[in-house]
């Protein structure tokens, strides 16, 4: 007989199982479809924001929630009394504000006051909100900062600015929604994939390496984690797989008790038991078995058809098979997609880095969402 991992494994096995013809990879949520960036228009274009009268502008911005709407707030500067509404009131700046009344503090509120990507300046470097606005939306439309810089004619300080105001502003958000993300239940026995990735190294040796859980079908379910790797070796090619002590906490904290089936590498730490889990690994090396006396090489498995036994639906005693793909196809193409994103120039450790990786992680969750300015043609 022919030598195939199949037929290898059946003899180690011992006994053929009947597998089911047709195990889909994502069993639960949206299936992994192809992007449709090719048929997405957004509702404003560049030639709305650029080159127009401020107030032209300001209206949409505001229409699209970019802008706050300060009319009929409190005023920001005095804690008292409603703001009136937009006024040009700055007429050698064009500036446009509101402001309360005579009788009252008088002082100017910008419309793009206190936001988290606009910026107040003064003086030289000032860039009115409408002239911020273009930066926002290529940066937003994926343009690099230096394609920014060159396309708008912007100073480089401006752009930087919001550039990392934006990445900061992403990860805050994801700081704030990464705690409410909820694995498995109320699906039962969802698949999760876990994994992590080195992405940058200094010298001496000292690498980035994050670790991530997403659950297929869910693609507002990934969660990033920076990892505590050992210092490596100077030649090595890079830290190593996650540690146990590092996975262990996080296994704990996001799928204990979540009736989940883990697919992992062959990385031993993901063998961490957790209850109320079940786990699952491929391993991407191509492996050597011994064969009725003979060595042979097994052929790497990226997804395997497999079952496990969970609890039955009526009596949790009895068991039964659930047949399941199991791989991390998912979280290996968000490593590729994360590698794009943050480029090569970025130090190891950074605040820049991880503002990027989080930044990488609010567009995962977004991705073709539909926003308020988005419009998607049916
Ligand atoms: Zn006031």
């Amino acid at each position: 007989m022919k030598t195939t991992a199949a037929n290898a494994m059946q003899r180690i096995c011992g006994r053929k199982i009947r597998r089911p013809a047709n195990v889909p990879y994502v069993r639960h949520g949206v299936p992994t479809a192809a992007s449709r960036n090719d048929k997405a228009n957004w509702r404003r274009s560049l030639s709305d924001l650029l080159n127009r009268p401020a107030r032209t502008v300001i209206g949409p911005l505001k229409k699209d929630g970019i802008l706050p709407e300060w009319s009929g707030e409190t005023c920001p500067r005095c804690h008292v009394g409603t703001l009136g509404p937009l006024k040009k009131y700055l007429p050698k700046n064009g500036g446009w504000a509101h402001r309360r009344g005579h009788d009252a503090c008088r002082r100017h509120v910008v419309p793009h006051a206190f936001h988290p990507i606009f910026a107040v300046g003064t003086g030289q470097s000032r860039v009115s909100s409408t002239g911020q606005a273009p930066i926002l939306f290529v940066a937003v439309s994926g343009c690099s900062q230096n394609q920014a810089r060159k396309l708008l004619k912007h100073n480089r300080k401006t752009t930087q600015r919001i550039y990392s105001s934006l990445r900061a502003a992403r990860a805050k958000n994801v700081s704030i929604y990464e705690k409410k993300i909820k694995f498995g239940k109320p699906v039962n026995w969802a698949d999760v994939e876990a994994d992590e990735v080195d992405l940058a190294k200094t010298e001496p040796i000292q690498w980035d390496q994050w670790g991530g859980i997403a659950q297929r079908g869910a693609p507002k379910s990934l969660a990033l984690f920076k990892l505590k790797p050992e210092r490596a070796k100077r030649r090595a090619p890079g830290p190593g797989p996650i540690r146990k002590r590092d996975w262990a906490p996080l296994a704990e904290k996001w799928l204990k008790n979540r009736a989940v089936v883990l697919h992992a590498d062959g990385a031993k730490s993901y063998r961490v038991k957790v209850d109320g889990a079940k786990h699952d690994w491929v391993v991407h090396m191509k492996k050597k078995i011994r064969l009725a006396g003979k060595w042979v090489w097994l052929k790497p498995a990226y997804v395997k058809t497999r079952y496990r036994n969970v609890p039955g639906e009526g009596d949790p005693k009895k068991t039964k098979k659930l047949w399941v793909r199991s791989g991390t196809q998912i979280i290996d193409g968000i490593w590729g997609r994360l590698r794009t994103f943050i480029g090569k120039q970025k130090q190891a450790g950074s605040r820049a880095l991880t503002h990027e990786i989080r930044s990488f992680q609010w567009c995962q969750w977004h991705r073709g969402c539909r926003f308020k300015a988005e419009r998607v043609p049916s």
